[in-house]
């Protein structure tokens, strides 16, 4: 289990180099230990910031560093497994594989004018929050710097050409790896929100690394990144001095200490009051509005006393807040709230005086709510998956003996 900082990093394979582990100094260490100038080291970022990992590609290379670089630099590329499309092409859902078989997702959202990819942070989530199907399934290790941003990289290639294979290795009964993108939309990733499998801010080393790559290196501004975070209040305190303004998102989900305690378990280590200081705190720091992200559950927090609660959270802390209607979830009871109570909660906001906005959900038909299709891959229910034919009967064979049959019951995974 990580602390709740998230220092306790756990990287995958100490046997091989990610290339993307390595920040601009230990590039710069690494071609200098070759005996190469300093050059070298920014013709190799060039490479790996344009999604070319495979040093036989990097062409203005001598061939003899090609091939120590080859040497150093490991087999470090996920696998694509399923990959799942909706909202007519516009939602991209993939699964990738990194190389010890955990299995995580990343979204790519389509728009007129942005191009967005939803990123994991861990392989699974220890934070048990029972309406989520990543938090159901449990914790299974950090991501390593290098795995957070290859999931960008994976994003860049599939927006560049419509191709995968120059980023993830796409299994032999996976079949094609091309995609069929509509027209009208960036060609490259315009924003990054930390919303997929995991808790970003209990993977500190990580979150971080991945914000300076993404702001140094792919030149993202980082009111264009978001990081999503059920509210450790000592890591918002660090990436409030990280010295990146990026939007910071709270799932609140409850506004009082007793529901909030159920709903989101560190609520116990963190309560409310905490979190609405350690927001204030983020605010005042970096001048950036803090959102507050509500995922509304049927008959659980749509009363209009959570309403009322919410809005004057977010009037005291001068939030945002979206409201995001619950994805049905496999194995977990509650429902996504009636229209009419959608609309009542919104009308309360809005009469108490909160900044609201309901947010529709993106690729409900992809599983696209977070750690959905991995449950629907993992445990062979719901849809086949169009790429990963055959998915069902490899992933049974490699099921863990402890694995569960079908995720918790709601309530049962704190
Ligand atoms: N761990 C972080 C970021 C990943 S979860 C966090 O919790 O903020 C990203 C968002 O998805 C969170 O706001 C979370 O509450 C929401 N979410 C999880 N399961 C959901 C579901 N079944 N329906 C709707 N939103 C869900
Ligand atoms: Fe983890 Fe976020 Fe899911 Fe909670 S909602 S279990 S913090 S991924």
């Amino acid at each position: 289990m990580p602390d709740a900082d998230g220092d306790a990093a756990d990287p995958v394979a100490a046997d091989v180099i990610d290339p993307y582990d390595l920040d601009a100094d230990e590039l710069a260490a690494l071609l200098d230990g070759l005996g190469e100038p300093s050059y070298r080291a920014t013709q190799v970022m060039e490479w790996l910031d344009r999604g070319v990992d495979d040093p036989h590609e990097m062409t203005n290379l001598p061939l003899g560093l090609r091939d120590r670089l080859a040497a150093s630099f490991g087999p470090t590329r996920p696998r694509l497994v399923a990959h799942t499309v909706a909202d007519g092409g516009r939602t991209h859902k993939l699964l990738l594989e990194y190389r010890d078989g955990v299995a995580i997702e990343t979204v790519l959202m389509l728009y007129p004018d942005r191009a967005t990819v939803c990123i994991s942070t861990q392989a699974g989530c220890a934070m048990g929050c029972p309406f989520c199907a990543t938090g159901q399934a449990g914790f299974r290790r950090q991501l390593t710097t290098g795995e957070v941003v290859r999931q960008v990289i994976v994003a860049h290639a599939v927006l560049a050409s419509g191709q995968l294979s120059a980023a993830v290795d796409v299994q032999a009964e996976a079949g094609e790896s091309t995609f069929d993108l509509p027209d009208g939309h960036p060609d490259r990733v315009t924003n990054v929100v930390f919303m997929g499998m995991g808790e970003p801010l209990a993977n500190v080393p990580a979150t971080l690394g991945t914000i300076d790559w993404l702001h140094d290196r792919l030149g993202l501004s980082a009111r264009n990144i978001t990081v999503s975070t059920v509210g450790l209040v000592p890591a918002i305190r660090r990436l409030a001095g990280h010295g990146k303004p990026v939007t910071l998102a709270v799932s609140l989900h409850a506004s009082d200490d007793a529901l909030r305690d159920d709903l989101v378990p560190p609520n116990r280590q963190h309560p409310l009051a905490t979190v609405e200081a350690a927001m204030e705190h983020y605010r005042a720091t970096t001048n950036r509005r803090v959102s507050i992200e509500w995922c509304l559950i049927g008959d659980v927090n749509d009363s209009d006393q959570q309403a009322r609660g919410l809005a004057a959270i977010a009037r005291r802390t001068r939030s945002h807040v979206n409201v995001i209607p619950m994805n049905p979830t496999p194995g977990v009871q509650w429902e996504e709230p009636s229209r009419a109570a959608v609309r009542r909660f919104m009308d309360t906001l809005e009469r108490a005086g909160a900044n609201a906005t309901l947010r529709d959900t993106r690729g409900r038909d992809a599983d696209a709510a977070c750690g959905q299709l991995l449950a629907s891959y993992t445990l062979g229910e719901g849809r086949r998956l169009p790429v990963a034919v055959g998915a069902a009967e490899r992933v049974d064979a490699r099921r863990e003996p402890d694995a569960p049959d079908a995720p918790a019951e709601p309530g049962g995974a704190s």
